[in-house]
C-alpha cells in the first residue's frame, strides 16, 4: 500500500502564538513535538513495509530542514551513538510541491491513504481514489470562544487517540 503524509503539523506539531490580549501573534514553527495521533501511525506504516512518502507543500530549499527532523525522530540510537533501529532509510522518499496543491503529486505517487491537516487539500482529493484522514492541530489552534461560529478544525485532546484515527481509517470518514 502507497501511504503518503505532510509535513507540518501532520507530523511535526507547529503551535499557534497569542499574545497577552489572546490576539494571534504568529506561529512556531521550531517545535519538535511529533503529532501524537498521526505519528505512530506512520511508523507503523514504515514497520509493516508499506510504501511511505512524506509530501510538503513546503519549498525543496526547506529539505535539510525536514530530513533532520525526520532521521532524528525515525533513527533510535544508544546512548554511545550506536543505531539501534532506523526507520528513516526505510522511507520511499520526500517531495516539495513548493506551494502547490499536493493532488498530482500525490497521484503520481500512487497514493491510497493520504494524512494532512489542510482541508483545502483533502477536498481536493475528493474525486480521487485516494483516502484523506484529517491531522489533528495541537491545541494551542483550538479558536479562542469569540472566534469558534463555523469552525469545524480538529484539535488534539490531553491524551493519546491512535484508535480514533484508526476508526476513521476503516470507516473511511
Ligand atoms: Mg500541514
Amino acid at each position: 500500500m502507497v501511504i503518503t503524509f505532510d509535513f507540518d503539523d501532520t507530523l511535526r506539531l507547529t503551535k499557534l502564538l497569542r499574545d497577552e490580549d489572546g490576539d494571534i501573534a504568529g506561529i512556531d514553527y521550531s517545535g519538535d513535538e511529533p503529532n501524537p495521533v498521526v505519528f505512530p501511525e506512520f511508523e507503523a506504516a514504515l514497520d509493516r513495509g508499506d510504501t511511505v512518502y512524506v509530501v510538503t507543500s513546503r519549498s525543496e530549499k526547506t529539505s535539510t530542514e525536514v530530513k533532520n527532523w525526520l532521521k532524528r525522530k525515525l533513527i533510535t540510537r544508544s546512548a554511545t551513538g550506536e543505531v539501534l533501529k532506523d526507520r528513516f532509510e526505510l522511507l520511499a522518499g520526500i517531495r516539495f510541491t513548493g506551494g502547490e496543491l499536493k493532488r498530482d503529486t500525490l497521484l503520481s505517487l500512487g497514493s491510497q491513504l493520504h494524512y494532512d491537516d489542510d482541508e483545502v487539500e483533502g477536498e481536493a482529493l475528493e474525486s480521487t481514489p485516494i483516502q484523506w484522514v484529517r491531522a489533528p492541530l495541537h491545541r494551542s489552534w483550538r479558536p479562542a470562544a469569540a472566534e469558534t461560529e463555523g469552525e469545524e478544525g480538529q484539535y488534539l485532546p490531553e491524551g493519546l487517540v491512535r484508535l480514533w484515527v484508526r476508526a476513521l481509517v476503516r470507516s473511511g470518514a
